[in-house]
């Protein structure tokens, strides 16, 4: 089986293992790891960006989150655009977007972060990688607003309903899928899952957090990706080896990997 995870944090500090995590990925059939360094401060950026450099299979998203934003400096946002624009390794902008659900910056502070992370892709020429919780029209407005359509954008960790699904995908998205699919609540996930087009499907694990089922409530690591293809593809009605070369090509369209 190969398979990519679209969004993974093996650069925080959950991982000092990251190279016994890795080696069990790969024995998995992970094939490739998109690894977000976009967490409360640039040092987690540097070690994405390390991690890229250090390994043929990954790539790197160089971003703040919102959660974050709050306590981003200029200086911040001057250094990821310049490895956005500079560094062949990043091969995206984020994780950057809206959360409404936790507080952890005002919604004027994500907004105005948010706006400015488009015109940072769209400077680079790269895509983004969008964090969006019970925010979705304001996100989307934004998204449309910046253009956000000239560089383009996988929805991360897909949790919206069928109908914002929809609306995601009219303006050209990807949507990914992560660990949260297997859960016995996530029943509308599973409905945008099963309507989305092949070619617009991820899947990824966000890890440390979001472990799928068997492994919910434990760290959750690339390997364990595996879990929520086989929802996916559960999900879709299609076999699994199917679905896996769906989302392995629609990760490479939507980040242009090689
Ligand atoms: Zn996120
Ligand atoms: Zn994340």
């Amino acid at each position: 089986m190969n398979v990519i995870d679209s969004h993974c944090h093996l650069e925080r500090a959950d991982f000092a293992d990251r190279d016994e995590v890795m080696a069990r990925a790969r024995a998995a059939g992970v094939g490739w790891f998109v690894v977000v360094g976009s967490g409360g401060s640039l040092a987690n950026v540097d070690n994405a960006v390390a991690l890229a450099e250090a390994n043929a299979d990954a790539s790197a998203a160089v971003g703040i989150h919102p959660h974050d934003v709050g306590r981003m400096s200029e200086d911040d946002l001057a250094a990821i655009e310049r490895l956005a624009v500079m560094h062949p390794k990043v091969v995206a902008l984020g994780e950057t977007g809206l959360d409404y659900h936790y507080h952890h910056s005002t919604p004027e502070q994500q907004q105005a972060a948010f706006r400015r992370f488009i015109a940072v892709a769209r400077a680079a020429k790269k895509p983004l990688t969008l964090h969006i919780r019970d925010a979705h029209d304001d996100a989307r407005a934004i998204f449309i607003e910046e253009h956000g359509r000239d560089v383009g954008a996988v929805v991360h960790c897909f949790s919206g309903t069928l109908d914002e699904a929809r609306a995601w995908l009219d303006l050209g998205c990807w949507l990914s899928f992560s660990g949260i699919l297997t859960f016995k609540s996530a029943e509308e996930i599973r409905r945008a899952a099963a309507f989305a087009p092949p070619d617009r499907i991820l899947v990824e694990t966000d890890c440390p957090y979001l472990a799928p089922i068997p492994y919910r409530g434990k760290r959750n690591e690339p390997a364990y990706v595996v879990e929520t293809l086989r929802q996916l593809a559960q999900v879709r009605g299609v076999p699994v080896e199917e679905c896996a070369a769906a989302t392995v090509s629609a990760t490479r369209a939507a980040f242009r990997l090689p």
